[in-house]
């Protein structure tokens, strides 16, 4: 079985935005299987050679993250039980929100490999802004622009690494 990548984090950082530009096929997602929710979408990726799962997560949630906040602590738990690595995007548009700084204490009791991606990167000017992300104490980040796919190989290379 090929390994389980699952993409978290905050409503608009980008999660699905990459996850299109990862999946070269997305499976049926069948809703009469229980425990399989809609909000969560998955695909297959394949980079250096190796493949593997993609899981987006949190499709339908959309809104201010209060709201939600019961709702993306759910994705986030059921992708660490879930996958074998974690790709954790937060927005350098944004910087860090209350809702990364919860996201960030559940990813760092994990013992799984966790790739902390700053997404919407840009332009070159917006890598300083990227800094501020390592308060969020999961080490190293690397900064992409899913949109343009700038910075995504960098990630993609350590990622398959991991698997
Ligand atoms: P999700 O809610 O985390 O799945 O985020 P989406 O993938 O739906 O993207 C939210 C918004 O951010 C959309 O308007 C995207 O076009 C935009 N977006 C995604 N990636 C980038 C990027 O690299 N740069 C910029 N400027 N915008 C992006
Ligand atoms: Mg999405």
């Amino acid at each position: 079985m090929s390994s389980i990548v699952a993409i978290v984090g905050r409503p608009n950082v980008g999660k699905s935005t990459f996850f299109n530009r990862l999946i070269q096929r997305r499976e049926a997602i069948v809703d009469s299987v229980s425990g399989v929710t809609r909000d969560r979408n998955y695909g297959k990726s394949e980079w250096n050679g190796k493949e593997f799962s993609v899981i987006d997560t949190g499709g339908y949630i959309k809104g201010s993250d209060d709201v939600f906040e019961g709702e993306i602590r759910r994705q986030v738990e059921l992708a660490i039980d879930e996958a074998d690595a974690i790709v954790f995007v937060v927005d350098v548009t944004e910087g860090i929100t209350p809702m990364d700084e919860e996201v960030a204490k559940l990813l760092r009791k994990v013992t799984k490999p966790i790739f902390l991606a700053v997404n919407k990167v840009d332009s070159g000017s917006r890598e300083k802004d990227a800094f501020e992300f390592y308060n969020l104490g999961l080490g190293e980040y690397f900064t992409m622009a899913g949109m343009s796919g700038s910075g995504t190989g960098d990630l993609l290379d350590a990622l398959v690494l991991a698997l």
